[in-house]
């Protein structure tokens, strides 16, 4: 059993943290099943970078989270981050920006964010860049890529990866620290799992034609359900929110629209309400269809 990958999701509940001593508690359980996971196969787990999620946490809870020892923060929305890093600006945090970016939003980001993890168009890139070099900031970058072929999913197809990162190195002020994925949702792991080695392969190959093509060729792979598959499959990043907040009210659904054409500016979702009502599904709905 010692050798035996994650290929079973396991059932899960996230208790909603409202204290310091129970941020610590889920910070070391999620930090313990990383070292675990790394273990399981050869890696080193210091290896494996934790980014806390606090998107739709208020702010009371991000600053008891923040007590128990988090320094850095993801964010799927730019407004959202940006907020929270003006009203908590005093604890110094570093912002990432883990969300998909309306180039509208690059001034934002260029002036608070310390990364940003879902870059996929080379409009993005110059927003970004112009922004920065005005700003004399850099800015760390992952290229998010779209591993399951789910059309509704943000990223660059694979095949045009290689293109895209070929014209990474005229934004100067981007750091390119590797790759990002989003799995598909789903309980069936071996699905799940060929996402994350897509793009451990992908990365590689990069490497093959250019070692300088994937900057620091990391990969911010894994979330709550899944992380310990990702690391299994080479993640260097997790990006970790309900199993150390607590489980979210919101649909996932609001955060990954079924029905937005990535590349449309035009077509921004339309943030649902409320919270899941008896008529909507709480179960990530759009995204989990098999
Ligand atoms: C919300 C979010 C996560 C974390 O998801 P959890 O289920 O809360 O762990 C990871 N990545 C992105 C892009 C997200 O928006």
């Amino acid at each position: 059993m010692t050798n035996q990958l994650a290929d079973e999701m396991p059932i899960h509940d996230f208790p909603t943290a409202t204290s310091v001593a129970e941020f610590s508690r889920n910070i070391a359980e999620v930090k313990q099943k990383i070292t675990e996971a790394a273990l399981r196969v050869g890696r080193d787990p210091a290896d494996v970078q934790l980014l806390p999620v606090s998107k739709t946490v208020p702010e009371e809870r991000v600053r008891l989270a923040i007590a128990a020892g988090c320094r850095e923060l993801g964010e799927n929305k730019v407004q959202e981050a940006k907020r929270k890093s003006e009203n908590l600006a005093d604890l110094g945090v570093a912002w990432s920006v883990i969300g998909h970016l309306q180039t509208n939003k690059a001034r934002d980001v260029a002036a608070f964010a310390s990364e940003f993890q879902a870059l996929d168009s080379l409009r993005a890139a110059a927003a970004l860049d112009r922004r920065l070099q005005a700003a004399g900031r850099s800015l760390d970058v992952y290229v998010q890529v779209n591993t399951s072929a789910e059309p509704q999913k943000y990223g660059l197809p694979p095949e045009e990866l290689e293109s895209f990162l070929r014209e990474m190195p005229q934004f100067s002020s981007l750091r390119l620290r590797g790759l990002m994925t989003l799995a598909i949702f789903s309980s069936d792991i071996p699905r799940v799992r060929t996402c994350f080695t897509l793009l451990r392969t992908l990365r590689d190959r990069m490497r093959d034609v250019d070692p300088q093509l994937v900057g620091d060729g990391g990969l911010s792979m894994g979330m709550s359900g899944d992380y310990e598959v990702a690391i299994e499959e080479g993640a260097t990043c997790v990006r970790v929110g309900q199993a150390i907040f607590g489980a979210r009210q919101v649909p996932d659904s609001h955060y990954w629209p079924d029905l937005v054409d990535s590349q449309s500016e035009a077509s921004a979702p339309a943030a649902p309400a409320a919270p899941a009502g008896p008529a909507e599904s709480t179960t990530p709905a759009p995204n989990a269809a098999e």
